[in-house]
């Protein structure tokens, strides 16, 4: 195994195996993901160990999560090799009652302000590429997220943010699938409202940029009616 395994060849799963809440990390040692090595989280020793080494009594097939949580996330494997045969993804446990959940750094909620009015967004990023993903818009009412490209399409898919201040602020899936298309990932600074002052401008020589700064500049005063 690599000394730093790096999404997609790795993925954390949350859901109910015996009526209890349980956390796997799955391996996929090779691009096709369909079979995988599955770690349990061992509580005692705050680390992942391999559920099919355990079973044949081989201990010590570990895997721990650096950076858990941000950007810089990934999977360091222990020493130890695996004597277990890797096992189907598609059937395992864990999977009967997924919770689904998704946490950082693979969502970002952004806020900003457009026409004066502020707003709130989910993004939610593809597993396989992280540039795309769906995005979800803050619905007044719940405060839930919702997909307005599926409600178009009369699919609603349903996103509710939770705090956790213990393991990290995590959002939970509805079950609709989505109808609508991944897509690339924006930065507020696209969606927000710009407010220009003298103190804070600048024109730079470079002639684009300065043709760019202009239409920022004009696109403002359209917008509040300056004259
Ligand atoms: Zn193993
Ligand atoms: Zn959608």
């Amino acid at each position: 195994m690599p000394e730093k395994i790096r999404k997609p060849f790795y993925k954390i799963i949350e859901g109910i195996v015996q009526k209890a809440k349980r956390k796997r990390l799955i391996i996929f040692p090779n691009e096709d993901k369909k079979y995988c090595y599955e770690y349990f989280l061992s509580k005692t020793k705050n680390r992942y160990m391999c559920c099919g080494c355990t079973i044949l009594n081989h201990k010590g097939v570990r895997a721990d999560i650096q950076f858990e949580n941000t950007e810089k996330e990934y999977v360091k494997p222990g020493e130890t090799g695996h004597i277990c045969t890797p096992r189907e993804y598609a059937t395992l446990k864990i999977h009967e009652k997924t919770e689904n959940i998704v946490r950082a750094p693979d969502f970002v909620i952004q806020t900003f302000v457009k026409y004066g009015i502020e707003r709130k967004t989910l993004f939610l990023f593809d597993q396989q590429n992280r540039e795309l993903g769906y995005e979800y818009h803050v619905q007044k009412t719940t405060g839930n997220f919702l997909c307005q490209h599926c409600v178009k399409a009369g699919q609603y898919v349903i996103a509710k943010f939770h705090l956790d201040e213990k393991n990290g602020n995590y959002i939970v899936l509805s079950e609709e699938e989505h109808v609508c298309d991944l897509r690339p990932y924006k930065d507020i600074n696209e969606h927000q409202d710009i407010i220009l002052n003298e103190s804070n401008f600048k024109i730079y020589p470079n002639s684009n940029e300065t043709k760019l700064f202009m239409s920022w500049m004009s696109s403002c005063k359209e917008k509040r009616g300056n004259p």
